[in-house]
This record gives structure tokens, C-alpha cells and sequence, in this order.
């Protein structure tokens, strides 16, 4: 298992991961032009809106190792679908109802997520002890390489705090 957390390792040294807070810092300090950029892209998205966040979003990745990071599974549940739920309760040999009852709760938009943060899957050395089997929002987080990146712009906005990539992808955004 090459690293066992969402991304590759990246090709070239790491960048250093900036503390939660520190990126909160930045991203109030710019918070209006990065909302800005946002807003414009959302209402007139360019045509190369896709490849910016593909081109960007792999930029990222090559300095960013996830396993010096860890803010998304400490912060953050992901939302749980049948499917998910299925193949983690397999894994631990439990019924899918056990496994609901044992590690997951309802939100406010009537999904499933996990009781608790930071992850109970989240090991102390940021890597996920259930890489394989993990649910699909965690495959796809930060959500920056979608196809009809206009329509994850929210997910965007609300990631920028927690996802140091996600705040390099927007910074460098072009609307
Ligand atoms: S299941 Fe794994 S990748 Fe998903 S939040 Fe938990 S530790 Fe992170
Ligand atoms: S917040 Fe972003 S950089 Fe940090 S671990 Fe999650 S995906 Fe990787």
C-alpha cells in the first residue's frame, strides 16, 4: 500500500501543511476575493472551468502528502450511503444495522454520518485504518477534480478552511 489516505504520494519533497488555524487565518484574511472569485465563477463559469480545477487540483496533490495533514477526517464527517455502510459493516463482520448503531448518527439533512469527530477510522499517524473499504465522499474529497466543477463551488467554499489543497486550487483559480 503505497499511503494509505485519500492521494498519492506526492512526487516531490512535501509542502508543509499549514496548522488549521493558520489556514483559517488566510483564508479570512482573503476571504473576500476568494468568495469573490467564487461568486463570479458560479454565475459565469468559464468554459475551462473542468480542466483549471483538474490542472490545479493535480498541481496540489504533487506537493500535498495527506498523511501530514489529516484536517478533513479530524474536522469532518463524510456522508454515509447504503453502499458504504454495507461494505464497512463487512469488514467488521457486523450487520449493517449494528454497524449504524454503533458508529453513526443522522444530520441535519437526514444523512448518515459518523457520531463522532475526528474519524473513529482516523489512526494517530493520520492514516485511515479502513482505506480500502472507506465510504465514497472520502474517495472523492476535496471534490476538485469533478466533471461540472460549477456546481461543487459550494463544496469548495465550505472546504477552503479545511483543505489546504482546496485553498491552493481557489487561490490560483481564474474567473
Ligand atoms: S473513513 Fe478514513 S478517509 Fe474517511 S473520514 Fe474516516 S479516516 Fe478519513
Ligand atoms: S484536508 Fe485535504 S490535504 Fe488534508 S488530508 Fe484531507 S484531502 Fe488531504
Amino acid at each position: 500500500m503505497s499511503n494509505p489516505f485519500k492521494h498519492p504520494k506526492p512526487e516531490s519533497k512535501p509542502m508543509e501543511i499549514p496548522a488549521l488555524g493558520e489556514l483559517r487565518k488566510k483564508v479570512h484574511q482573503q476571504g473576500k476575493t476568494l468568495r469573490a472569485t467564487l461568486k463570479k465563477l458560479k454565475q459565469k463559469p468559464p468554459r475551462d472551468l473542468d480542466e483549471q480545477f483538474e490542472k490545479l487540483h493535480n498541481q496540489a496533490f504533487k506537493k500535498i502528502d495527506c498523511l501530514n495533514c489529516g484536517n478533513c477526517c479530524k474536522t469532518t464527517s463524510p456522508m454515509l450511503f447504503e453502499k458504504d455502510i454495507e461494505r464497512l459493516a463487512a469488514r467488521f463482520n457486523m450487520k449493517p444495522g449494528d454497524f449504524v448503531r454503533h458508529y453513526l448518527t443522522i444530520d441535519s439533512d437526514g444523512l448518515y454520518c459518523f457520531q463522532q469527530t475526528p474519524c473513529p477510522f482516523l489512526g494517530d499517524d493520520n492514516a485511515c485504518s479502513v482505506y480500502e473499504d472507506r465510504p465514497k465522499a472520502c474517495r472523492e474529497f476535496p471534490h476538485t477534480n469533478h466533471r461540472k466543477m460549477h456546481t461543487h463551488l459550494a463544496l469548495a467554499h465550505h472546504n477552503v478552511e479545511i483543505c489546504p489543497a482546496v485553498f491552493a486550487i481557489v487561490e490560483q483559480l481564474k474567473a
